[in-house]
């Protein structure tokens, strides 16, 4: 099959890989109807991270092609959706919610689903089935669901978005964008969206945004308390995971307030004096997207939400590194990749 493979810094490949196998009896083999690039991916792509031929991609909505002997919940044929990471659904982190953090995780990103076909692990805890077929605009959204929805839903859950409350977003990426959706749906009356470029303002309006903020660091502080008769947003979600990100975050959060920060930290320092003294909540980390897949997918496929529209490009396979070049230089907002020739 071909698939992703990022061989070093900067250097992205489409190379012929081993076509997967069934290595345990609870993994499943999807064949990858469609996958995406994701922010994160841009780390290791700068040098943020050290990287040698790694495959590529954690994101996939697909088609089962051939299950394990263990596998009970799908069956061959269904079109199903999983998270970034593979999960049990069983254990006790999973039943309360986290399945990010599974006493028996695999992180998809270790497999790689920018490919043709990718081996699921855990199948029966991992994949959801999708009801239907789903149309080209509702597979899109699907594969959304499958990390950047799920991750802006988990943080805006986490920050406690809902009815009453000032959402503040921080960071106008795919997630950030998703996350301005997901505080619509929960329900918040209030949404700040932080951007400074016209495209990202534009879709995070249609999301449900109602305040677009173009000021950054003291200004953005002093935009979003003006906003807020002072006091800053009851709720705020960080997609972007550095320290001026963070550092906004807890900036514009009041007191009292609940930050759901998602952006994957790179050198992220927190003072503890300040903390102390800031006293707000903080919940975050590795969205467990799994938690949120029935109701993301449910919505999805009743036309509730069209979250798909968040792919601002699309290329084949084979024209990876493009999609790669475009995001890094922020000229597309998230690729999505056909993996079907
Ligand atoms: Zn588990």
């Amino acid at each position: 099959m071909r698939g992703v493979i990022l061989q070093a810094p900067g250097d992205v490949r489409v190379v012929d890989r081993p076509d997967p196998v069934i290595e345990k009896p609870t993994d499943a083999i999807i064949r990858v109807t469609a996958a995406c690039i994701c922010g994160s991916d841009l780390w290791p792509y700068r040098g943020a991270d050290p990287v040698h031929e790694k495959p590529m991609g954690h994101e996939y909505v697909g088609v089962v092609d051939e299950i394990g002997s263990d596998v009970h919940s799908v069956a061959v044929g269904d079109v199903v959706v999983g998270s970034f990471v593979a999960s049990d659904n069983t254990c006790e982190i999973c039943e309360a919610g986290f399945q990010s953090r599974c006493i028996h995780q695999v992180m998809m990103g270790s497999i790689g689903t920018q490919a043709e076909k990718a081996r699921i692990p855990l199948a029966d805890g991992t994949l959801v089935i999708v009801p239907g077929t789903p149309t080209p605009a509702q597979a899109r959204s699907l594969l959304a669901a499958s990390d950047v929805l799920g991750t802006g839903w988990f943080a805006a859950v986490a920050a406690e978005a809902g009815p009453g409350k000032t959402v503040a977003v921080v960071g106008d990426g795919a997630v950030g964008l998703m996350g301005v959706l997901a505080a619509k749906q929960l329900g918040a009356g209030r949404i700040i969206a932080m951007s400074r470029h016209a495209d990202r303002q534009a879709l995070a309006r249609r999301f449900g945004a109602t305040d677009i903020v173009e000021e950054r660091g003291k200004a953005g502080i002093a935009a979003i308390k003006d906003l807020t008769a002072g006091y800053g947003a009851h709720s705020t979600i960080e997609a972007v995971g550095t320290q001026e990100s963070m550092a906004q975050a807890m900036g514009v959060t009041r007191a009292g307030g609940h930050i759901g920060f998602v952006g994957l930290a790179h050198d992220v320092q927190i003072d503890g004096r300040e903390l102390f003294v800031k006293t707000v909540s903080m919940l975050g980390g590795l969205a467990p997207v799994r938690r949120f897949l029935p109701e993301l997918i449910n919505l999805i496929m009743t036309d509730q939400i069209d979250p798909g529209v968040v792919f601002d490009m699309t290329l084949p396979l084979e024209e990876a590194a493009e999609g790669y070049r475009a995001m890094d230089e922020r000229r597309a907002i998230k690729v999505l990749l056909e993996t079907q020739r």
